[in-house]
């Protein structure tokens, strides 16, 4: 049985999916005004992770996550280089999308962008209006938040309270300090979309409204995002989307922990973090990974080198059994002896690990134990068949490849460049065969000379010459 805790009811429920079989789930995506950073890639691995082990339980998943592709941050950015907002947006997105299928993210059914549902968003707007929710000052509509009575229930504030610890803008022309902007009217030199209000531009929270409607129902399974959205922005988004249809919005809220630096949270505006795309070029997708499903996604966590160095030599392990098995399943493992190993209770230990809450910290170590245990097999049965092999492969295929992808079976023993180094080193090692068969001892000194420069040292054998790679110092 999956149990999710909910932020809605503060428990941890059983996750029970309104349409059988089919799960539909939102996750807030990235703002686009520049590429995001490795705090923003936990939210988006997490997020993947979860949906990922869905679909391992078979469900048939929806899965969407917005861009944010119009925004005051988008606008500056396009201000300060003297280029149109559109131009920002649109190279963004392409960064994010190559961001994400570098950290192997499996690519969500669908990305909606704000400024592709303009109607939509003026629609819902409208309706708003309609049902007594939002008011128009001079073209910028707001929220009427004391309206909306149950306003609170996500975050657990109370509206007395926050008013009174929020400050009154004095050129903030809204009734009420807790009430926030659904259309804002544009301003000079800002991009603008023309409305029953005049021109101007959608809030934030109202776009996740009007696009998890339109894509996944007026109720649907699975919201999340990280902590930083559960006020006002998730608060917000179930205040917009009840009022206008009467109706539940969301049965499972998720929020995702921060990843910290020095235990401050990474963020853009403090400065304090590595974009996601030069951490990959420190680390594979699958020590990132590997790091990140070793703390379960509620709590917060560090970012640090040392971390993230004790999750590649972790990696190894796994790595190095994969390794293993495929080799000698294209080698052609011989049918053999039949070994007696109980899959079925790693298979069992995995999902009741992932059953509670997505555990993806008790998961990994499950799939540790199980290497261990595989490799004690293969040392004490050298004669262990075709058939163990086979299984030992599937398990590592559909969980740690399939759920939390800390393996890829495709690009095992490293990646294309470094095979063709190899091929290169043992070209060599040929032509130095080559030149010693014509006494051309100069040419063969040379090459093992010039490899060992490289940190390529040679040992001659008997009847081969074998060479091993040293770390230069
Ligand atoms: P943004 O582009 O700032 O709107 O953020 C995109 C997603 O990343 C949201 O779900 C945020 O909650 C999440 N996020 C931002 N900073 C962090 C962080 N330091 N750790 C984890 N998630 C974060
Ligand atoms: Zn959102």
């Amino acid at each position: 049985m999956l149990t999710i805790h909910n932020t809605l009811t503060r428990k941890k429920e059983e996750f029970k999916p309104i349409h059988p079989g089919e799960v539909r789930m939102y996750v807030c995506g990235p703002t686009v005004y520049d590429y995001f950073h490795i705090g923003n890639a936990r939210s988006f691995i997490v997020s993947d992770f979860i949906r990922r082990y869905l679909e391992y339980k078979g469900y048939k998943v929806t899965f969407a996550m917005n861009l944010t592709d119009i925004d005051d941050k988008i606008i500056r950015k396009a201000n300060a280089g003297n280029i149109e907002a559109k131009e920002v947006a649109e190279t963004f997105s392409a960064a994010f999308f190559e961001d994400i299928a570098k950290l192997k993210i499996k690519k969500a059914t669908i990305y909606p962008k704000a400024t592709e549902h303009i109607q939509d968003i003026i629609n819902l707007i409208k309706k708003l209006e309609e049902n007594g929710y939002a008011y128009n000052i001079d073209g910028n509509v707001f929220y009427n938040v004391k309206k909306f009575t149950t306003y609170g229930k996500l975050s657990g504030k109370n509206t007395e309270e926050l008013e009174s610890g929020s400050r009154v803008e004095i050129n903030e022309a809204k009734r009420n300090p807790l009430d926030f902007s659904l259309w804002k009217k544009a301003k000079e030199g800002e991009p603008y979309w023309e409305s029953p209000w005049g021109a101007g531009r959608p809030g934030w929270h109202i776009e996740c409204s009007a696009m998890s409607c339109k894509h996944l129902g007026e109720t649907f399974d699975i919201h999340a995002g990280g902590n930083d959205l559960i006020f006002p922005h998730h608060e917000n988004e179930i205040a917009q989307s009840e009022a206008a249809t009467g109706k539940k919005f969301v049965n499972y809220w998720l929020h995702f922990g921060f990843l910290n630096i020095e235990n401050e949270k990474m963020s853009k505006s403090l400065g304090n973090f590595f974009t996601a795309r030069d951490v990959l070029k420190r680390y594979s997708a699958e020590v990132i990974r590997l790091f990140f499903s070793q703390t379960n996604y509620a709590g917060p966590l560090n970012f640090s080198d040392d971390l993230l160095s004790g999750a590649q030599k972790g990696l190894e392990k796994i790595t190095n059994l994969a390794e293993k098995l495929d080799d000698e399943l294209k080698a052609g493992r011989p049918s053999g002896i039949e070994i007696d190993f109980d899959f079925a209770k790693f298979y069992a230990d995995f999902e009741a690990a992932m059953d509670d809450d997505f555990n993806t910290s008790q998961a990994s170590a499950v799939i540790f134990d199980f290497v261990r245990a595989v490799n004690k097999v293969l040392a004490e049965n050298s004669e262990a068949g075709k058939r163990f092999f086979e299984k030992a492969k599937e398990y590592l295929a559909k969980t740690a490849e399939g759920v939390l992808g800390i393996v890829d079976f495709s690009s095992l023993h490293g990646d294309d460049s470094k095979s063709l180094e190899n091929d290169l080193i043992e070209l060599l090692l040929n032509l130095r065969i080559e030149a010693k068969k014509e006494k051309n001892f100069a040419l063969s000194d040379k090459i093992r000379n010039e490899l060992t420069a490289l940190g390529i040292v040679l040992q001659d054998g008997k009847d081969k010459t074998t060479y091993k790679k040293v770390k230069a110092e």
